[in-house]
């Protein structure tokens, strides 16, 4: 028998040990914590199953804890959740479920500490440990997640086709887990799941994307989009990406497989980056390849615009995927618009004004842009992939060298609006705007330094130029002030 009392020393679990034991209720910590523990993953997310009332056992280990925790507590589910420093404690009854056909909630009962190990998801998320003080530590391991926890498999403990049927997000989790763990889903549940695709659609798509933005944080996304495209969750739950595959050949030319470039860059991204969003953009960096592809003679493949029409079809995929309409979206957007930008300067002699430009229209994302520019960099030629990040090294020491001198990013040209009005004796109107464009233009294109003085003379020219005379001349802000 197997025990691990001594990783169960720290205070939370001592206490609801105790707790439960005065009441006379017995509890097990059961499910993701004991797998990550297992495992030696870290944890604070800890599921408790009681014999008895998950509600009123909460309450009375809330109290023990005392001031400073916080409790919540659903009647309608049984389930109570306890918050003591940076712990999350999850209490529920043991309880039996059964299911309808065309609904993912159950009917639920109560039921023995057996049935409620029989309504886990998988092996590995089915095992406990026991707080009683006779056995304390002990596992339970009735489907032997142990040896599937050693052999890396997701096997459902039960018949997966039922398992599935009943509760089709549970597809979706195995995916989650294969990709989180870096483990395989065992052949008889990946076959499962194949037969039971169609019923992902009687999920919620807010829960589709919480396990799909769980597989895009994991350390190697692309393991379960491989997944979920081999199952064929994929084509349901996300067509459009699906779109991005094969490879076509015309005059012995042939162009990448955008599907799996795509999940490379992901996996690129992912060594640098943990923010979901900028993962979001490197997958659809080139979604509109499929759209844009063309064979022209003697130029080859090409995919003209699709990083304008890519960032076009941002806002309806993300409205088809239930992720956020906000400033989330418009960043995602503007980074798949701008995708090229960077590598773009790695041909060309770099220039001053080409990297400004850069600079302001990528303003606060241009540390992201870059991140995925770079991640955009793959080929099968290693020696191609090594010229190609020296030349794009090159380009951000530009940019450092260009933004501590201009300091571009988020920049207002030093001659506003109001100026323009008091010197010309004009009001708001379109005019203030031309001048106000040109005189950014000129600043970008290096014609004029970034100062006062340079752009009010240059301002004095151009609304001359514009048959304006001047009414004031204005001294600079800047320097009253101090
Ligand atoms: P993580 O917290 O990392 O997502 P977890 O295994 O703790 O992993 P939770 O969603 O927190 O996952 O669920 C806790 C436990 O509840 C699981 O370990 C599993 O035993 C059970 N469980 C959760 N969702 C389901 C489900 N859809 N079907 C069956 N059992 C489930
Ligand atoms: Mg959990």
């Amino acid at each position: 028998m197997l025990n691990f009392a001594d990783k169960l020393q720290d205070n939370i679990f001592t206490t609801v040990s105790r707790v439960c034991r005065e009441m006379n209720v017995k509890v097990f910590v059961i499910g993701g914590y004991v797998r990550d523990l297992l495992l030696e993953r870290q944890s604070k997310d800890v599921d408790f199953v009681v014999l008895g009332s998950g509600i009123a056992v909460a309450k009375k280990i809330a109290e023990a804890f005392g001031r400073g925790v916080y409790a919540k507590y659903f009647k309608n589910f049984g389930t109570a959740m306890i918050n003591v420093g940076d712990w999350q404690l999850e209490f529920v009854g043991a309880r039996r479920e059964s299911y309808r056909r065309n609904s993912r909630k159950p009917i639920v009962e109560d039921g023995s500490f057996s049935d409620d190990q029989r309504r886990r998801d998988f092996t590995i998320n089915a095992m406990s440990l026991s707080l009683q003080i006779k056995d304390y530590g002990q596992l339970y391991d009735p489907f032997n997640g142990l040896e599937d926890l050693k052999n890396k498999l997701i096997r459902t403990p039960l018949d997966p086709d039922i398992t599935f049927s009943d509760d089709p997000l549970r597809m979706m989790r195995a995916v989650r887990f294969a990709t989180q763990l870096d483990f395989s889903i065992e052949v008889n549940t990946f076959n499962a799941i194949k037969r039971n695709k169609n019923r992902i659609t009687i999920v919620s798509p807010e829960r589709v994307i919480d396990e799909l933005n769980k597989i895009i944080l994991a350390g190697k996304p692309s393991k379960g989009f491989k997944i979920l495209d081999e199952t064929g969750l994929l084509a349901i739950i996300f067509p459009k990406f699906v779109e991005l595959k094969g490879v076509e050949i015309i005059n012995g030319q042939a162009h990448k497989d955008n599907f799996y470039h795509t999940l490379q860059v992901l996996d690129n991204l992912a060594q640098k980056s943990d923010n979901l969003w900028l993962r979001w953009a490197a997958l659809l960096h080139d979604i509109a390849k499929p759209v844009t592809k063309r064979y022209e003679k003697g130029v080859g493949w090409t995919f003209h615009a699709h990083e304008f029409i890519g960032a076009k079809m941002v806002p309806s995929i993300f409205r088809q995927l239930k992720l956020p309409m906000n400033e989330r979206m418009r960043y995602v957007q503007k980074l798949v618009q701008l995708h090229l930008r960077p590598i773009a300067l790695v041909h060309e002699v770099v220039t001053d004004s080409a990297i400004r430009r850069l600079l302001f229209e990528a303003g606060d994302y241009i540390d992201d842009l870059m991140l995925l520019c770079e991640a955009d960099i793959t080929s099968k030629n290693d020696v191609k992939v090594r010229q190609y990040l020296k030349n794009f090294h090159k380009v951000r020491e530009k940019l450092k060298e260009v933004e501590e001198k201009d300091r571009i990013r988020n920049w207002q040209p030093p001659v506003s609006g109001e100026i323009i009005m008091e010197t010309f004796g004009i009001k708001p109107s379109k005019q203030v705007g031309l001048i106000k464009t040109a005189i950014r233009e000129a600043i970008l294109d290096g014609e004029i330094q970034n100062n006062f003085e340079e752009a009010y003379r240059f301002m004095l020219r151009e609304g001359k130029k514009q048959g304006l005379k001047v009414k004031k001349i204005v001294d600079n802000p800047q320097e009253k002030s101090n």
